[in-house]
């Protein structure tokens, strides 16, 4: 090949040789936007972020509850520092006959706030139907019920984003193991606060549900936000680094969180989809 060929070809060559995937190593990696590009995240310092019981309208655009309490938007927040979540959601909340309850409790129409999620790239996941006690409904109604209601949620969750959901997240994370067994045979992940499974595969509660409401006993002292970075304190101590992080669609989250990220990106921390955090984690532990 002679240099003038050589200088044609060289920028095609150069493109052959540059790595699929980027390289482990203290360089940043491009943010994931979409989980197409799920092979791109590095095996290193990653949070999934979640939130439960939604979709809330007010919550997540920004407004007021029926009750006249206000929030920022959780997902302009989420936009702002460009990275994405994933949003365990109640099936209910997605069907025409909720519209009208969501209107007057949420703000707004539940169905619509999560069609917003879904076009700005969040993921969307299974938090059940109806959110029944696993036991009460086990007791009262059998374990078909449950399952049937856990299908009912994805049937309806598809309906919205075209993609059936992988992970589930059972009500106040109530479950055993023979249940565990039927729900994983239908195709789940079940998420879990179970020390059975590795830290970092493990659900970390924030505890945000303590600090609402009129009984505020239990909410951490001096402030959850301090409570979840010294959670997430102790873990690293214990060479732990990788964090599944659970919240509430709660406005006191939103703003606890519009402090928390910033100051986790600045220790290093990516945030990405649940998705691209199991592809990433899963294999390590
Ligand atoms: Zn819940």
């Amino acid at each position: 090949m002679d240099l003038s060929t050589l200088m044609l070809y060289l920028p095609v060559l150069l493109l052959a040789s540059w790595p699929a995937r980027p390289l482990r190593g203290p360089s940043p990696a491009p943010v994931v936007n979409s989980r197409a590009a799920s092979a791109t995240v590095p095996a290193a310092h990653l949070i999934a972020l979640t939130f439960d019981d939604g979709p809330k309208p007010y919550v997540l655009l920004g407004g007021k509850s029926g009750k006249g309490v206000g929030s920022p938007s959780l997902l302009d927040l989420l936009d702002r520092q460009k990275i994405h979540a994933t949003f365990f959601v109640m099936g209910w909340r997605l069907s025409k006959n909720a519209d009208a309850l969501c209107r007057k409790v949420d703000g707004g129409v539940c169905r619509e706030a999560a069609d917003q999620e879904h076009r700005r790239g969040e993921e969307i996941e299974n938090h059940t139907y109806g959110h029944g006690d696993f036991r009460l409904m086990e007791r009262r109604y059998g374990d078909e019920w449950i399952l049937k209601d856990i299908d009912r949620a994805s049937v309806i969750i598809q309906s919205l984003t075209g993609t059936r959901p992988v992970y589930l997240r059972p009500p106040d994370w109530d479950i055993w193991p023979a249940l565990q067994q039927k729900i994983e045979a239908r195709g789940y992940h079940v998420m879990t606060k179970s020390t059975s499974v590795p830290p970092a595969l493990r659900d970390v509660d924030s505890e945000d549900y303590f600090c609402v409401g009129s009984d505020l006993s239990k909410c951490p002292k001096p402030s959850d936000y301090d409570y979840v970075l010294r959670t997430l304190h102790y873990r690293e101590r214990k060479g732990i680094y990788d964090h599944i992080m659970v919240f509430h669609e709660l406005p006191q989250s939103v703003d606890l969180l519009s402090r928390l990220i910033p100051e986790l990106k600045g220790r290093g921390y990516r945030f990405v989809l649940l998705r691209d955090y199991m592809a990433a984690v899963e294999n390590r532990h």
